[in-house]
């Protein structure tokens, strides 16, 4: 007798690329952690190298498909994923995927929708229909692990909500601020309804054993197209990730 499938733990190899800013940082009005932003030319170039080598984005979906109904992928699956949500997504970001044929994952911050440098509720619904994944970032950037019960739920469910409201259907997909989580903190992105979570965690396999701690690949400003290619493939060459914990 096979074992059930609910039993079984399924293990998918899909390294996930996280980015932040992809934006001009000489322009930029508030700095931000300059490890954190790309520069436009270089996030091209990353792209660009990703697609020649073969590598073929694959969506949430595909991925949670793959995770739990052993769905194939294609043979080199890569997800480029980009957290709170700045214009850059659509300004800098959207044209690149598009021209090439790509696609991303953007976890949104779902309270900053009316502050300048963020994404519009329009542009959040501009990227879903580009093809894009939109994923929850809480509302506020919370560092949800250190927060009282009640904020963590408004924090959690709150973004769960906001994106309901805003795309007209529900969002099974997280992302950790500055990639902390306890169980606690896990527990709740459950209740919530999210089925896939990332972490900044560094690793490029996604298990059945623990789908709201995936792993990703931290992709900084100092990275270069050959240095993504190495990490997607696994190899170690190029500099490594950062350590830190930016998310
Ligand atoms: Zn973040």
């Amino acid at each position: 007798m096979s074992v059930p499938q609910r039993f079984a733990t399924h293990a998918v190899r899909v390294p996930i690329l996280t980015y932040h800013r992809v934006h001009a940082y000489a322009t930029e009005l508030k700095k931000s952690t300059p490890d954190l932003t790309v520069e436009p030319g270089t996030f091209q170039a990353e792209m660009e190298a990703l697609h020649r080598a073969g590598y073929r984005t694959v969506t949430q979906r595909q991925l949670f498909d793959a995770m739990y109904g052993g769905a194939a992928l294609p043979p080199k699956p890569v997800i480029v994923s980009v957290d709170d949500g700045y214009v850059d997504d659509v300004t800098e970001i959207l044209p690149v995927l598009r021209r090439l044929g790509m696609t991303a994952t953007f976890y949104v911050i779902t309270g900053r929708t009316h502050e300048q440098g963020f994404l519009s509720s329009d542009q959040i619904r501009q990227l879903e229909a580009a093809g894009m994944d939109v994923g929850a970032h809480t509302r506020t950037h919370a560092d949800l692990p250190v927060l009282p019960a009640a904020r963590r739920r408004s924090e959690i469910d709150g973004s769960a909500s906001d994106l309901r409201q805003i795309l007209g259907h529900p969002v099974y997909w997280f992302a950790y601020p500055y990639g902390a989580f306890d169980p606690a903190v896990v527990a709740a992105v459950r209740r919530a309804g999210f089925l896939l979570a990332v972490t900044t965690k560094a690793g490029t396999t996604a298990s059945t054993s623990a789908p709201l701690e995936i792993p990703r690949i931290h992709v900084g400003r100092s990275a270069t197209a050959a240095t993504v290619l190495g990490l997607v493939a696994g190899s170690g060459s190029g500099p490594q990730p950062s350590a830190g914990s930016a998310g």
